[in-house]
């Protein structure tokens, strides 16, 4: 039996998990018109194949990736291309994206499939994996196929799945893994084939046992670990250590401890991709919040504008004061709900004006709280006072860029200091630094 080790800081949120965690998935029909970012991912924006007036297939191409870290997006429905404009994107920018007119009739594009997809050998599994536009679904959106793709001479030890959902509010995997076990094990050994990992481990935070269940009836031979439920268990960083009880080094890569991380969702699309040659036209998403009439789980086609998910709950019972996606704690705000799903949101919650009010701060009274919870062992309020005072050379040597962003720092500090925004603010400047021209 696996020791699960500790890793460093971490809180404890209420999860507020009830109202989803036992509703099943439902299928959400594709609107009248979608709008399919060009940006769905980390990477250069998708180059368009289409044009205004084609006529497109349900999982068609519709762009392709540019460069090593793109990935190419493709058609959740059939229909005709109306526009390719900037439309209003859940990052705040405006970004480029195919509109298209759904014609209703789901009329999909030819298919490779292969019914023992295990069978394939790894550079056949992560062209499937490449070409189907899977990114990682936990919300980096790290095209999956590069992340599989090691430098030469490195092997891989694990290939860990990532079920720990630790967010607040989100049932997404935990709904995935209890009606879907077969798929994500699929997945697993695709994406383990693909990299050459030698050992696959799936962790689960201890409060999913339903989902524990589900998986270790199908696992065979691969090893489910349950984890502490403590908030970020399922960062990248500290589930490695969890699991392995190896430390990713500063500035380093997963790799260089030995392992990959993929979400469980991803791994799902991976089986979708290879097994059934379905690209990734869909995700499953959680809506829920006070504000939501009746939170539910939903797979829902890429490109449905939120305020037709929220309708499909039954709409608002109260103003909401703050809508996020991905995330309570590491997600972002939207200004606007005509923006799209896109393959990188797992949910979608929403909070009463009273909820989201934002509380004034008042000045650090040194108390180290925030030292104390940080997982990237930073010193918050310091990271804070050099973003704010724009010393970004300070900010770097004290590991601005090690900051996972998970949000712990903040929510624990009885000042209400906006740490977060400020230790982001610096991060965005040393990375602007950085790509600038010497
Ligand atoms: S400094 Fe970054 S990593 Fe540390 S607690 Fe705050 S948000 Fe999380
Ligand atoms: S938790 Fe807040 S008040 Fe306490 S040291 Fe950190 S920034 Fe200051």
């Amino acid at each position: 039996m696996r020791q699960v080790r500790s890793f460093f800081g971490g809180i404890y949120p209420k999860d507020v998990k009830q109202s989803t965690a036992g509703t099943p998935i439902q299928t959400l029909s594709a609107p009248e018109t979608v709008v399919v970012p060009l940006l769905q991912h980390i990477g250069e924006e998708a180059k368009p194949v289409v044009a205004k007036g084609d006529e497109v297939l349900k999982g068609q191409l519709l762009a392709e990736a540019d460069g090593a870290a793109g990935a190419p997006v493709h058609s959740p429905v059939s229909g005709k291309v109306l526009a390719i404009e900037p439309r209003p994107h859940p990052s705040g920018h405006s970004i480029t994206a195919i509109v298209i007119e759904n014609d209703g009739n789901d009329t999909w594009a030819e298919r490779i499939t292969h019914p023992d997809p295990v069978q394939l050998d790894a550079e056949t599994i992560l062209k499937r994996i490449s070409e189907a536009g899977v990114v990682g679904m936990g919300g980096a959106g790290f095209p999956t196929a590069a992340k599989l793709t090691l430098p030469k001479g490195i092997t891989l030890e694990y290939l860990i799945i990532n079920g720990c959902e630790c967010e607040p509010y989100f049932t997404t995997d935990q709904r995935l893994m209890v009606e879907y076990p077969e798929d994500i094990i699929l997945g697993a050994k695709l994406m383990a084939k693909a990299s050459g990992a030698r050992k696959i481990v799936i962790a689960i935070e201890d409060n999913k046992p339903d989902a524990y269940a589900s998986l270790k009836e199908h696992a065979g031979s691969i090893e489910i670990v349950l984890v502490p439920t403590r908030y970020p268990a399922g960062g990248e960083k500290q589930l490695i250590q969890q699991i392995t009880g190896r430390e990713v080094p500063s500035g380093g890569l997963p790799h260089q401890a030995g392992a990959v991380v993929q979400n469980v969702a991803t791994a799902r699309a991976v089986a979708l991709a290879v097994r059934d040659g379905e690209p990734s036209i869909a995700r499953v998403i959680t809506v829920t919040g006070t504000p939501i009439a009746e939170p539910k789980n939903f797979l829902v086609p890429i490109g449905t504008p939120l305020a037709d998910v929220i309708e499909a709950t039954g709409g608002f019972t109260v103003k909401p004061g703050k809508v996020v996606v991905s995330g309570a704690m590491m997600g972002e705000a939207q200004f606007s709900l005509d923006v799209p799903i896109t393959k990188t949101i797992g949910g979608v919650a929403a909070f009463t004006e009273e909820e989201s009010a934002t509380p004034d701060s008042t000045p650090c009274i040194k108390c180290a709280r925030c030292v104390d919870v940080c997982p990237a062992r930073l010193l918050p309020l310091k990271l804070e006072a050099f973003g704010m005072n724009e010393r970004f050379d300070e900010a770097r040597e004290y590991g601005a860029l090690d900051c996972i962003e998970c949000g712990a720092c903040n929510y624990i500090c009885p000042a209400k200091r906006p740490l977060l925004q400020y230790i982001r603010f610096a991060k965005l400047e040393i990375i602007a630094r950085d790509q600038q021209p010497s």
